[in-house]
């Protein structure tokens, strides 16, 4: 039966590695902070490229304390795509800001610069590209656009762990960048975890207090924070999982590339589709089709699972049923009528991959 996501036959090809690594932070009891999660930090910054790394307790987390890390005026207004998942606007509000939603393009589905540049006022202060599904935001014009505007920028790259952008990893581009450990990410903890990873010390000395109750020892609370650490666990499943990544990367990209292959016969499928100067990491797969209800209903038929990221644009949620702009997500709304995400990822054997390009075949 072909899977979406195969977490425990990815964990039976670690499993001695995992289970030590386990048994080890429990041998020493270093469940919060220590010497595992400092590891994990190091060696995660030196992935991604930066100075410093810091370790909590999930992407909204992450999102929510650098947000807040950069202390901004009262009634800012931060720049998201409406075509992401909602912890990436949630942080916002969350962080006491004001969302303002941007449109995507309709090629590589991420941030709409052009739209961005329109939404822009006075009280614009920050701009958060998504590096949506694995494809890395156009940061060379979002770059620009800060630098015109002033703006500070936060890279989510909760769903781009190892991407590139001309030969650099996302995460090391902005000012910021935060990323999640959710299990079925790319880079997947047992249970929920996060990063920030920034170049700025000072910046990053905040975020680690932010997380950590305002205080860097026990005893020297300089402000109220909050409690969003990562734990040691989780930080040595990460570790143990770092060393593949790249190697499930480049899986994960060779299944992109055989749909790519097979499905380009099929007219009425859009496919995905990859930049030049890009790596794209494939952390979903993300087809368009018109005819998207009956699709799935066959794919049902046939006991294939796909997934829907996402079927209702961000500003069309009720969550944000409050917002006075409806009219300029178009490219947003018309996405989430069409998009389909097939299983992709290294568990996948050629016949899986065969199964679902013949159901595709068959519609
Ligand atoms: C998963 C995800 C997050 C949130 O991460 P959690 O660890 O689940 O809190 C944020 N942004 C995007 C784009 C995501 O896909």
């Amino acid at each position: 039966m072909v899977k979406f996501l195969d977490l425990h036959k990815q964990y039976l090809t670690i499993k001695d590695e995992i289970d030590q690594a386990i048994a080890d932070v429990i041998k020493s009891s270093a469940f919060i902070g220590g010497k595992y999660v400092q590891i994990f930090e190091d060696e995660f910054a030196e992935y991604v490229g930066v100075d410093n790394c810091i370790g909590c307790g999930n992407g909204t987390d992450a999102l929510e304390i650098a947000l807040e890390s950069l202390a901004l005026p009262v009634g800012s207004e931060v720049l998201v795509p409406a075509n992401t998942f909602i912890a990436t606007s949630e942080a916002v509000t969350r962080a006491g800001h004001k969302v303002v939603f941007v449109d995507c393009k309709e090629d590589d589905y991420t941030i709409d610069l052009a739209d961005a540049a329109k939404k822009i006022t006075k009280k614009t202060k920050v701009i958060i590209p998504v590096h949506l599904y694995g494809h890395p935001a156009d940061m060379n014009t979002v770059l620009d656009l800060a630098k015109e505007y002033n703006l500070k920028v936060i890279e989510d790259c909760a769903q781009a762990h190892g991407a590139e952008y001309y030969g650099k990893r996302v995460g090391s581009l902005g000012d910021i960048a935060t990323f999640s450990f959710y299990p079925g990410k790319n880079l997947g903890a047992y249970g929920d975890a996060g990063a920030i990873c920034i170049y700025d010390s000072r910046l990053a000395k905040r975020c680690r207090m932010i997380a950590n109750h305002g205080r860097i020892t026990k005893y020297d609370h300089e402000f109220e924070g909050r409690n969003s650490r990562l734990d040691g666990i989780q930080a040595a499943v990460l570790s143990v999982k770092l060393k593949y990544l790249n190697e499930w990367i480049t899986k994960r990209r060779l299944v992109a590339k055989t749909y790519n292959k097979l499905l380009t016969r099929l007219p009425f499928i859009t496919l995905p589709i990859e930049k030049n100067n890009v790596k794209h990491v494939y952390h979903l797969y993300v087809i368009r089709v018109k005819e998207r209800e009956a699709l799935v209903k066959h794919f049902l038929k046939n006991n294939i699972p796909l997934g829907m990221h996402y079927p209702i644009s961000l500003p069309d949620l009720k969550a944000y049923s409050c917002l006075d702009d409806y009219n300029s997500f178009k490219k947003s709304r018309l996405l989430a009528g069409e998009v389909v995400s097939l299983p992709i990822g290294e568990h996948l054997r050629e016949e899986d991959i065969e199964q679902v390009v013949k159901c595709l075949e068959t519609f």
